[in-house]
């Protein structure tokens, strides 16, 4: 049993009911016991793979993107390449070896700042980055980084932040609480809640509404920084870029979903993005904002041609794998749709990957 549990149910006993929010925020990041404090969740070994532990075409391609935003920038000869939830830090090192074989000069320019909450993960990006000759910075928020023009980078970090739930019942809305039952278990909660949903949107009975504020407060941060410095900043998460009801909070552990309210701690718990409240953060901003999805971005920015050159010195079943991960990435049915690519870009930048 996690030790999590005992502490969350004298929580609940003491204060009441918690919200999906608080529950979400102590399950991944309480600092002694929290998912992200102490799990490694990444790989086949772990619970699950992202698209950077997919193949490093992924991250290739996201290195094509960040040069074109330096370039596009006027090559400047300092900027920030900040990572937020960079996991293991695959990601930004095949963005690093990317700008290091096409960009030289944006490599010296460069000076890394990655945005992490968990101790025994920065141990992890430490040794994989360590070897790389760029100057690596770790940062508990935004706030921290200097003014410098930033080039932003995020993959899957979106949705590990805390949502609240909300249930349309009985003419009005609820909010989704965890409180006990009889026999001392979580169990699901309603408690009073007042909300008011897109005005398309029309509720019926049942219908679930899911508000992410802590992902809004970061992009409205990743904006302010973008416009008083000068860059441009990429989001990919899975989600739905126009907002709508549905429950999707989720529990993952060793490649299975579990029911959320259980093995607390150790399992990942996650939410789709809507990314209809962050488009509009970034236009009100003034910034040129795009979205798309995984599949479209990765084919604009030329995987297929990457992953043809490639595959082309190597035999034919390690170019089986290259093809197979392309089509996990990038195929419809896998994550080339579910998951979607935004960006803010300033000085109206038009950039590469949204066609
Ligand atoms: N981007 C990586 C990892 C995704 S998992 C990849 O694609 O493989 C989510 C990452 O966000 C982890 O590194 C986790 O520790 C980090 N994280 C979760 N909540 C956070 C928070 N509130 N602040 C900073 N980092 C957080």
């Amino acid at each position: 049993m996690s030790p999590l549990l005992p502490r969350l149910v004298s929580q609940i006993q003491e204060n009441g009911p918690m919200t999906v929010g608080q529950f979400m925020q102590i399950a991944l990041t309480d600092p002694s016991d929290g998912y992200y404090t102490n799990q490694n969740p990444f790989g086949r070994s772990g619970d699950f793979i992202t698209a950077p532990e997919i193949s490093q075409l992924f991250g290739e391609m996201i290195g094509i993107w960040a040069i074109d935003v330096w370039q596009k920038m006027g090559a400047p000869t300092k900027f920030q390449l900040i990572e937020a939830g960079p996991g293991r830090g695959t990601l930004m090192a095949d963005v690093l070896r990317t700008i290091k074989k096409l960009a030289p000069p944006m490599l010296e320019a460069a000076t890394v700042g990655l945005i992490e909450i968990s101790p025994a993960l920065k141990e992890k990006q430490k040794q994989l980055l360590s070897s790389l000759d760029v100057t690596i910075n770790w940062h508990d928020q935004l706030d921290d980084i200097d003014g410098q023009p930033i080039i932003f980078l995020t993959n899957e970090f979106l949705d590990a932040l805390p949502i609240r739930q909300f249930l349309f019942q009985e003419e009005k809305w609820h909010e989704r609480a965890i409180g006990l039952s009889s026999d001392g278990a979580l169990d699901w909660r309603l408690i009073p809640a007042t909300i008011t949903v897109p005005s398309r949107l029309t509720p019926k009975a049942g219908d679930i509404f899911e508000i992410c504020t802590p992902a809004q407060t970061f992009c409205a941060s990743v904006c302010e920084a973008i416009k008083n410095q000068d860059g441009a900043a990429l989001f990919i998460d899975y989600g739905h870029l126009e907002s709508g009801f549905g429950d999707t909070f989720q529990a993952v552990k060793e490649h299975q979903y579990v029911n959320v309210l259980e093995a607390v701690g150790q399992a990942d718990l996650t939410a789709h993005i809507d990314f209809d409240p962050l488009v509009k953060i970034g236009k009100n901003a003034d910034l040129t904002v795009k979205t798309t999805t995984q599949g479209a971005f990765l084919l604009a920015m030329g995987i297929l041609e990457r992953a043809g050159q490639l595959g082309s010195t190597l035999d034919v079943e390690r170019q089986k794998n290259i093809q197979n991960d392309v089509e996990r990435l990038a195929a419809p049915d896998k994550m080339g749709n579910l998951f979607k690519v935004m960006t803010f870009a300033a000085r109206g930048m038009d950039l590469h990957g949204f066609n």
